[in-house]
């Protein structure tokens, strides 16, 4: 497998202001350095441990981004490099973000991750209580968190009709919280089976694992 070559494929087929998140999860060290290599420098993982190691060993000038969901308990563990988080869903863990940003003497760029898929969840927000939490947040209580943008996955189908109408829904709520909260720019939206969809949907950052690293054999 040439990483670099799919790294490549999938970079040219982003428009310049989309940025790409190379999810490598499971993937071994060696493979990551080929994308670094190849000038990648934006990756992520969704265990906290893995992501841990794998930025004790890998480059220091890395930007790791925690795309899955985050135990309040290991926020600890990941707050002294984290570049962004992506699936913040609740005020607790924002809080412990934030506390452990402020020891760090760091700011933590988080994104709200919202709940639009048909599949059960436990993870995600609903509209309205993303909406309470940015009218929370806007009182200054949380100074060493960068509240950047909005997070989202589609249900997991092959139906891309079903899909597109999910990146519309969540876009048309990302532009309307933007005008309460023009600070909000980030939509993370898209991975490798969707993100074409999700681009044309508004979505500006893409997390894209297998078309870059291959098929995983594991979650
Ligand atoms: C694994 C994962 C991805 C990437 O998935 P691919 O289908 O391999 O591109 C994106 N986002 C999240 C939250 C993930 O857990």
């Amino acid at each position: 497998m040439d990483i670099e070559q799919q790294l490549n494929s999938v970079k040219e087929s982003l428009p310049q202001e989309v940025q790409l998140i190379a999810v490598s999860k499971t993937k071994p060290d060696e493979l990551i350095l080929k994308a670094y290599e190849a000038g990648q420098r934006h990756f992520g993982e969704n265990k906290v441990q893995e992501l841990a190691g794998k930025y004790e060993r890998l480059p220091k000038d890395i930007c790791w981004h925690l795309i899955g969901h985050l135990q309040t308990n290991k926020v600890k563990y990941i707050a002294p490099f984290v570049h962004l988080i992506h699936a913040v869903d609740s005020v607790k863990l924002l809080k412990e973000i934030q506390k452990r940003a402020f020891q760090h003497d760091r700011q933590i760029g988080v994104l709200l991750q919202v709940h639009i898929a048909e599949e059960e969840s436990k993870f995600g927000m609903s509209f309205n209580e993303l909406r309470q939490m940015l009218t929370s947040a806007s009182n200054g209580d949380y100074p060493n968190v960068a509240i950047a943008g909005i997070m989202a996955m589609a249900t997991n189908t092959n139906d891309t009709q079903q899909i597109e109408q999910e990146f519309n829904t969540v876009n048309q709520e990302f532009i309307s919280l933007q005008q309460q909260h023009p600070y909000l720019k980030t939509l993370s939206m898209g991975m490798s089976n969707d993100y074409t969809i999700a681009i044309a949907c508004g979505s500006n950052m893409v997390r894209v694992g297998s078309a870059i690293f291959g098929a995983r054999n594991y979650q």
